[in-house]
């Protein structure tokens, strides 16, 4: 028997080694990482300058806390800044910690104004967690089902739809921020109208409410920019990201520009580990990759290569309804539920993903070559030929 809690139901494989977009299993077997542990291994296994810096980190010094400056988390802030046109961060270790930190910040600034405010509205299908407020703010009856009394001070509105947005600033004086992903990411691939972002910074600006942006998924280079918001050429006052910040180390950030980067202030928000040495090292090894920018447009490169491919096999099959997405988050939707076809590509020597029970995700490494990514497209599209 496991000793486990069995909140997972896992397929019967384990991996011992990786490197670049390939992954071994225990039994010598090789397969390509199509997923990327869901978004996190962007770089790929065993990147070279990720792991060269956790060699170094770890033998220099682990952890102090926070009590203490510390070096590496200045320094990655610094960057994280630079890179996104906010002011300032809080690290954590996780995306549903960002996303935790991001919606106290919210309260606490609704609270600090004259006439205090804390509604916070999200989407309907979105995800931003497992912690009590993010199981909140997530879209997702399922994932909250058992989990009630569930938090006061959030409304939900329809993705992509700004009159709904309209609507809630005309009707509710609470509220005090938008919460939502740029392209929702477990709720299926679903990508906004290219409106729909500077819409909603308009309405934000209008009602003074903060824009809060969740790139747990979508940040670090995946859909071709640094961050997603950075297609539509806006500026959130809130960004959250994880996942790919680490390259497989545990580590999430939430960032803020203005007066929202002000409100937390000492012994208001904390976390022991959030911010150590060690994974910061991770963190700004993954920024010196990403760095000259050559890796997040072959993201949107190399997803353009892969949704072509599927469109040019694909065409035609009644299974399949929509094919979308944004870089290297790529969403096949069909039309009935599919989430047999992850042990299917299992067997073939392929891992991906089914999310919203339709919809076949691939989150591939930024540096896959093109022939993985011919394989990546071929071996999804004989897949669903074979249903
Ligand atoms: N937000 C988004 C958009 C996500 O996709 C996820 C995880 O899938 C989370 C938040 C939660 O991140 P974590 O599992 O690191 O807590």
């Amino acid at each position: 028997m496991s000793h486990l809690m069995q909140n997972y139901g896992r397929l019967p494989v384990s991996f011992v080694s990786g490197q670049g977009a390939s992954v071994r299993d225990s039994a010598g077997r090789e397969y390509l990482d199509a997923l990327c542990g869901l978004a996190v291994t962007g770089l790929g296994h065993a990147h070279e300058g990720v792991t060269r810096a956790l060699q170094a980190q770890a033998s220099a010094l682990l952890h102090t806390s926070n009590l203490y400056q510390v070096p590496e988390q200045e320094r990655l802030a610094t960057r994280l800044c630079e890179v996104s046109g906010m002011d300032r961060v809080f690290f954590c270790n996780s995306g549903a910690e960002a996303n935790e930190a991001a919606i106290k910040l919210a309260r606490r600034w609704g609270n600090s104004l004259e006439q205090p405010r804390g509604t916070i509205i999200v989407m309907e299908g979105s995800f931003h967690g497992r912690t009590m407020a993010t199981l909140t703010a997530t879209g997702n009856r399922k994932a909250q089902a058992g989990f009630e009394p569930l938090l006061k001070g959030f409304v939900r509105a329809p993705y992509d739809d700004i009159a709904a947005i309209e609507q809630i600033a005309r009707n509710n004086t609470d509220v005090v921020a938008v919460l939502l992903e740029p392209v929702q990411g477990e709720g299926g691939i679903a990508v906004p109208s290219d409106d729909y972002l500077p819409a909603l910074r308009r309405i934000c600006d209008e009602q003074n409410w903060l824009l809060m942006l969740d790139e747990v998924q979508t940040g670090n280079g995946r859909t071709g920019r640094f961050f997603a918001y950075q297609h539509a050429q806006i500026l959130p006052d809130v960004v959250t990201t994880a996942k790919g910040l680490g390259n497989g180390v545990p580590i999430g950030a939430c960032l803020a520009s203005g007066t929202a980067a002000e409100v937390l202030t000492p012994g208001t928000h904390g976390s022991t580990f959030g911010g150590n040495p060690l994974v910061c090292a991770a963190g700004n090894a993954v920024l010196d990759a990403l760095e000259d920018g050559t890796l997040m447009a072959r993201a949107a490169e190399l997803g353009e290569r892969i949704r072509d491919a599927l469109r040019a096999r694909l065409k035609g099959n009644n299974r399949v309804r929509e094919i979308r997405g944004k870089g290297l988050m790529i969403g096949i939707e069909l039309t009935s539920p599919a989430s047999g076809l992850v042990q299917q590509a299992l067997e073939r020597g392929l891992l991906i993903n089914v999310t919203a029970d339709s919809v076949v995700r691939l989150l591939p490494p930024l540096i896959l070559t093109d022939e993985q990514a011919n394989a990546v497209s071929a071996a999804v599209a004989d897949l669903i030929e074979d249903q």
